[in-house]
């Protein structure tokens, strides 16, 4: 039996005590006010956007997906959800041949895929291909939905639609997100009426709010029904917008996010994402217009800026990287330290620097 002390992430609370491993599974979970290391054992770090990493495109080489789940430990990452933005058909289907090999790989788990469009609005677009975002019809969507590896749909619901996708999306047990979007609050709420739960990188990309026209940002922010991802890396979103969310939606309603892409990991230059070229300097990943083509941030950085700019706790900031997400996908043995849960851990420094990362009750990352 493996046994670990320090301060425990329990009920979005920092709590002295032990934990102890038995095999993939934690064993037991023991509060013990007289445990005084300071470091900190929280769930793995779980990312719902990961467009790729270390120099890889998961759009271009979805056969390399398992490469980076390797890599992802080194950021407290446990599992994820590789991401594809909208893509033209055949781009699919190479995924899907792929993707099975992924699902059982080693390092960070690979819990499904993240289809980011293509049923987007093409005046919301960021990064993606408007070419794909316009051809997508009801024949492709009949390819997506029969992937059973799909865990996850961004879609803007004001497409035509888009409501009878939502209702067939949420039968087959997939998680739909709202984002790319010039919804408005209305037609947001009737998506959210209908079975979505979620806002892809809340302010990025969507209907902004205003007074008489609250938008899709004004509906994910009110609506408790919907879990919002935000992007913190100090580009997507200024600290006083991260702050904001807290205060609406509470650390109950935010799941963190990467959108990491190929940069992320590596020196700035020029990368791509699905084709399409990305400049990376030290802090952003762009289009040659200036837009943003999702980030290099990683997830313990996530944690640590959302700590630091959202005016919330590490605890708090954990929970949101960790808990939420796997709530928010209704997997009931991660994101939780409970006896019988699979034992994925991160444990941080006190200032929230990775020293360890466990899967399924092996350290697979120990900081040199
Ligand atoms: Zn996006």
């Amino acid at each position: 039996m493996i046994e670990r002390e320090g301060r425990l992430l329990l009920d979005g609370e920092l709590v002295p005590g032990r934990i102890a491993l038995d095999g993939e599974r934690i064993a037991t979970v023991t509060p013990d006010p007289a445990v005084a290391n300071e470091r900190i054992i929280a769930p793995g770090l779980i990312d719902l956007q990961v467009n790729g990493g270390y120099g890889i495109d998961f759009g271009e080489e979805p056969e390399r997906i398992s490469e980076v789940a390797t890599w992802l430990p080194e950021t407290g990452c446990t599992a994820f959800l590789p991401t594809i933005v909208s893509s033209l058909g055949d781009r699919y289907d190479r995924v899907f041949e792929t993707i099975p090999v992924a699902l059982t790989g080693a390092g960070a788990r690979v819990l499904g895929l993240h289809l980011e469009g293509p049923f987007l609005a093409p005046g919301k677009k960021g990064a993606h291909s408007l070419k794909a975002i316009e051809a997508a019809d009801d024949a492709l969507f009949a390819k997506l939905i029969s992937e059973p590896a799909v865990r996850l749909v961004t879609l803007a619901p004001e497409r035509p639609g888009s409501l009878e996708r939502i209702v067939e999306l949420v039968e087959r047990g997939v998680l739909v997100s709202l984002g790319h979007t010039e919804a408005t609050y209305e037609e947001f709420e009737t998506a959210v009426d209908t079975g979505a739960r979620m806002a892809t990188h809340l302010f990025n990309a969507m209907s902004q709010l205003g007074s008489r026209t609250p938008g899709a940002v004004g509906a994910a922010l009110v609506d408790d029904r919907v879990t919002v991802g935000l992007i913190p890396d100090g580009i997507h979103c200024h600290p006083a917008a991260l702050r904001l969310t807290v205060r609406a939606k509470g650390a109950d309603g935010i799941a963190l996010v990467s959108d990491m892409m190929a940069a992320a990991g590596m020196a700035p230059g020029t990368y791509s994402l699905n084709d399409i070229p990305v400049f990376v300097d030290e802090t952003s990943a762009r289009l040659k217009d200036g837009r943003l083509a999702g980030s290099i941030l990683t997830m313990d950085a996530a944690v640590r800026n959302m700590a630091a700019w959202g005016d919330v706790s590490l605890a708090s900031a954990l929970t949101m990287a960790s808990t939420i997400p796997a709530r928010l996908l209704g997997l009931a043995d991660l994101g939780t330290l409970v006896p019988g849960a699979l034992a994925d851990l991160v444990v941080l420094d006190g200032d929230g620097q990775v020293a360890e990362t466990w899967i399924a009750g092996t350290c697979v990352y120990a900081r040199g």
